[in-house]
Order: structure tokens, then sequence, then C-alpha cells
């Protein structure tokens, strides 16, 4: 909601565009068949498109919208996310505007309890997390997608109905000239919490919802603290109740402030009590000067997901295959995930590079995410909004411990997101026992400094990569034909070192940055045998 006066796009530090549906000779193809189409140009549908293109397949995104996402959403962007933006060559104006930190603070009744600091150091190239607007997230993926030609857009483009047949699905879509029909081999699903190609299908979504409302409030104000994410439990102007404060670029404040079970919700949306209730916490945090309100909403925890997230030619990403509670910051970081695995996986089936039952690692590898996201949002929704009057006893026990003893105030650190390992997948390979440090198969790989630069510079975007350190080894390689891209790095070296490295060890990463399989004495011809496993080719 914005204040009254203001319309839904009148936002106090972004302007935005506004797209025409198809018009003029292109209409002339909207109903030929395509090989991909994508429902929703959200982030998680243009980080598809762009992962697609990167494979060198082409796409039709369909939205129903003129314009990117109003309000004020995704603001915690985690460094797994930078490194995919990096691996796909759009992280740049990302970096550029957003606000890259690594420390929290917690306060119990005005006192601190704890700081956080989550890793970082000289081996990473990306910060732990970032701050960016939604909006500024899907205006710099939309800036790569308009400039890349395998992408066709369609805005005011809506998604009413859809078919699946023997070669793929038929989708019935509607804009403002009228309503026509096409057919794709393949559906991705990015639209979004209320997706209607899953209704369209009969699924539905399963799980929790959580006690507890949160208003979420974007404020405008020229604050002097710097980058650190502050949450205040049972603060003086919210006695009982949680509130964090989140700095974002362009002097914009995000403020989230739990509602006491006497509140009433819609009575706490109402203008005139959202601004008495920021104006309480910004009093708590010392903050005396002139501030506007940008935008606010309501909000309760959900953890809900789908079964499976396939149903034939049709994959769910992103919201429209799980809801995560925000306090985790995961739902858009697990929907850029959940797009780069499935676009790297379909681009190498559609390219002949793999074969089809690579698709088939995609459920249980980003269900398995969304699972390990509940784990973890569940335990931080419990801390954050108790919901029981035991689980509220327990947590204030803790906090009020924490006051003297620190340690206790560790329970209050929300740990962030971590990247999920991909163990149990079909599309990783058995680990080697010879290793005692460094990632093992279907873990992130890791970051490290390399001479002036780092591991990830020296990897394929879009393509798997061996690491390797004897130089032979990686001239047997890339004399094979189809083969990996090759980065041979120095033996002995730190790099070496935190991989846990022999002189004649080699990693196997995927084109998503997960290992896929490592050896402590890699040939030519395991490397080979390995590839042809892990996209799934018959020999
Ligand atoms: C207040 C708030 C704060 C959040 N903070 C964070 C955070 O800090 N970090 C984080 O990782 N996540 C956060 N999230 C979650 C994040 O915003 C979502 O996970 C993310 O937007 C999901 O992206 P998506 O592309 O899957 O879906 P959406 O962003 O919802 O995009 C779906 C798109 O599909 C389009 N669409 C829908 N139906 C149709 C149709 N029938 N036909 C065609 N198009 C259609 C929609 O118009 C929309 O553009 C937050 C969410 C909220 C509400």
């Amino acid at each position: 909601m914005r204040p009254a006066g203001r319309a839904d796009t009148a936002s106090l530090y972004f302007t935005y565009p506004q797209f025409a549906a198809p018009e003029g000779a292109a209409r002339a193809g909207l109903a030929r068949d395509v090989a991909v189409a994508i429902v929703g140009a959200g982030p998680v549908g243009m980080v598809a498109a762009l992962t697609l293109a990167q494979q060198g397949i082409a796409s039709v995104l369909i939205e129903a919208k003129d314009s990117f996402n109003d309000g004020s959403r995704a603001i915690c962007i985690a460094r797994q996310s930078y490194a995919i933006l990096d691996s796909l060559g759009v992280v740049a104006p990302f970096l550029e505007k957003s606000l890259g930190w690594t420390t929290g603070r917690s306060f119990y009744r005005g006192r601190q309890i704890l700081e956080f600091h989550m890793p970082d150091g000289p081996e990473e190239k990306f910060r732990p997390m970032y701050n960016l607007e939604q909006q500024f997230i899907e205006a710099y993926l939309w800036q790569a997608i308009e400039a890349n030609p395998l992408i066709e857009t369609r805005w005011q483009s809506r998604l009413e109905g859809i078919e699946i047949d023997e070669a793929g699905a038929r989708l019935t879509v509607a804009d403002p000239e009228g309503s026509y029909s096409f057919h794709a081999s393949w559906v991705l699903a990015a639209d979004g919490a209320r997706s209607a190609v899953r209704s369209q299908l009969g699924l539905r979504l399963q799980g929790q919802n959580f006690e507890g409302r949160y208003v979420i409030a974007d404020v405008q104000m020229e604050h002097d603290y710097p980058t650190i994410r502050r949450a205040l439990f049972d603060p003086a102007c919210r006695p009982g109740a949680t509130v964090l404060i989140h700095r974002q670029p362009d002097n914009i404040w995000r403020i989230d402030y739990q509602l006491g079970d006497d509140e009433d919700p819609a009575e706490a949306v109402r203008e005139d009590v959202v601004r008495d209730s920021v104006a309480a916490v910004l009093a708590e945090i010392g903050h005396a000067g002139p501030w506007e309100l940008e935008w606010w909403s309501i909000y309760s925890a959900n953890t809900l997901a789908l079964e499976d997230y396939r149903k034939g030619p049709v994959i769910f990403i992103g919201d429209s295959a799980h809801i995560v509670p925000i306090f985790g910051v995961r739902g858009l970081n697990n929907g850029i995930a959940d797009a780069h695995n499935i676009g790297w996986k379909l681009g190498h089936v559609l390219a002949g590079k793999a074969g089809v039952a690579l698709i088939d690692s995609y459920p249980p590898e980003r269900r398995g995410a969304t699972l390990d996201v509940f784990a973890n949002a569940s335990k931080s929704a419990r801390f954050m909004t108790p919901p029981t009057r035991g689980w509220q006893i327990l947590r204030d026990a803790a906090l009020g411990l924490a006051l003297t003893h620190p340690f206790a105030g560790e329970l209050a650190n929300p740990r962030q997101m971590t990247p999920f390992t991909y163990a149990e997948s079909p599309a990783v390979l058995p680990d080697d026992p010879g290793f005692a440090a460094g990632p093992a198969p279907g873990a992130a790989m890791i970051e490290a400094r390399v001479g002036a630069g780092f591991l990830s510079d020296r990897l394929a975007r879009g393509g798997f990569t061996l690491v390797c350190f004897d130089p032979a080894l990686a001239r047997a390689i890339e004399a094979l034909p189809g083969a990996p891209a090759v980065a041979c790095l120095p033996w002995p070296s730190a790099a070496a070192e935190r991989l846990g490295a022999g002189q004649n060890a080699a990693y196997l990463l995927r084109p998503d940055l997960h290992v896929g399989a490592r050896w402590q004495a890699a040939t030519a011809e395991t490397v080979r045998a390995a590839l042809d496993k892990l996209c799934f080719r018959e020999v």
C-alpha cells in the first residue's frame, strides 16, 4: 500500500517503465510452436530465460503485467545468488547499486545481546549478503533480457489456460488484443505464489502457516547507521514484539514490526496507524529527522511447497513451487537457484548435450533445498514470533540470559542462507574418500583467490569446468571431444589447500557451480566417463 494520494507505482525512488503488449508485426508469430515457454517475468522467470539463453536456447517469456513488481519485496540477496548472476554475466549493475553487508546486531529490551558476523574474507569475491530493492533486481535482469535476441518477452499477456499433451503443453494467453494459444515443448512456471499454471493443473501447495503477523514498511530518511541488520526483541516501542531494520540503497529503510495478538490487522495497516507505529520505532533508534513512507503491507510466514516440482513437461520454479518465510531471506534466493538449476539442465538437453533424464534431477535437488529452508526458516520464525506461550517463555528466557551470558545471544543468530548440498542427487557422483577438505560432490564450489583474481573468474560460464593442478591432465582433458573448460591452478597453493587437493586431484564442476565429482587421482578417462554420467548420456 502507498500513502493516500500516491498511485500504485508512484515510488519515491524508482521509476516504473511501462511495457506494451505485442503489437504490429510481432503479433504474426504469437501462435507459433516454441521449445520453451516461461510463464511469469518476475525475477525467477527472468533468470531462467537468461540461463537458457546462455545455453543457446530461445524462450518466450509471458508476463501478465505491464511493468515490474510494484510495492517492496525482496531486499536481501545472498552471495550464492551473486555468484549465479556473475556466471550469467549480469552482476555488474547489482554490485554497483547494492549495499553489501556482513554484520547483524540483536537487542533485547534496548540492550545489545549479540553481534554476529557472517563468514567473509579476502578469499571471497562477494559479500555474504547484499541489500537491494526487488525493483532494481528486476530492472537489471530486464536490461540483459532486452538486449538478448534469444528471449521474446510478451508483456500484458496473461496465461489463462494450459493443457498438457504428448508433445508438451498448449497455452492459452489473453492480451489487450484478444486471446490466442500456442504450443510449447517445455513450460517453466515462474508465475509466483498465486500461480495460474499450478491451479490450472489442479496442483496445491502443502505445508504450514505460522502465527504472528508483521507489518513491512519501507521508509525514506537520511539516517546515519551502517548497513547492519538490527533485530529489536521486546523493544519499548512495541513491548513483547520483534522489530527488524535494514538499510537499502537510496536512503530507503525496511522496517518490519510484529503485531501484538490484540492488534486488529485491518486497523494495523491504516495509514495513520502505520505512521504512528513507524514513528515509535524511529524514536527508539534515535532518528529525529524527517522521514516519508514509501510503501507498506502485512505479512505472515508460511512454509508451503508442491509435492513435486514437475508435472510432465511443466516445471515449477520460484514462488510457484514454494513459499518460505521472509525472515530467512530465502524466497528469491532459492528461486534464483531453481531457475539456474533447471536452466542449465534443460539447456543441455535441448542443445543435445545431455539425455532427457537429466531433467529428472531438478525436482529432488530443488525440493530438497526447499525442505532444508523450511527446517531453518521454521526455527527462525519460531524465534522471531513464538507460536505458543511455551515457546515465548523459552525464547524470552534465552534473550534474558543473553543480557549477562553472551553465549545465549547466539540463539538470536538468524544463520543466514548457505547453498544447499545435493548429496543424494542422481546428477552428482559418489565422493572420493581421499579428501579431508573441500566441497563434496553436490555442494556449491567454494571461492578462492587465484593470482590477482578469483577461482570463479576461471570457471566456464554455462558449461562444465574441470579444476585441476596438473598441466599434463589439463592438456589431456582439453584434447577430449566435447571437453569441459579447464582451470589448471598452481600446486601447491592456498586454493589447493582449501580444496584438500593433492597434485593429481581434480574437481568436475557443473554449470550451476556445484561439484559434480572429485578425485585425488584424476585421469582423462575418469573425467570423460563422469561427464557422460552427469549428463545422462548413453555411451
Ligand atoms: C515483503 C517481502 C519481503 C521479501 N524479502 C525477501 C528477501 O529479502 N530475500 C528473498 O530472497 N526473498 C524475499 N522475498 C520473497 C521474494 O520476493 C519472492 O520469493 C520472489 O519475488 C519470487 O519471485 P518469482 O519470480 O518466483 O515470483 P514473482 O516475483 O511473484 O513473479 C511472478 C510473476 O508472474 C506473473 N504472473 C502471475 N500470474 C501470471 C499469469 N497468469 N500469466 C502471466 N504472468 C503471470 C506476475 O505478474 C509476476 O510478475 C520477500 C517477499 C515479500 C513479500
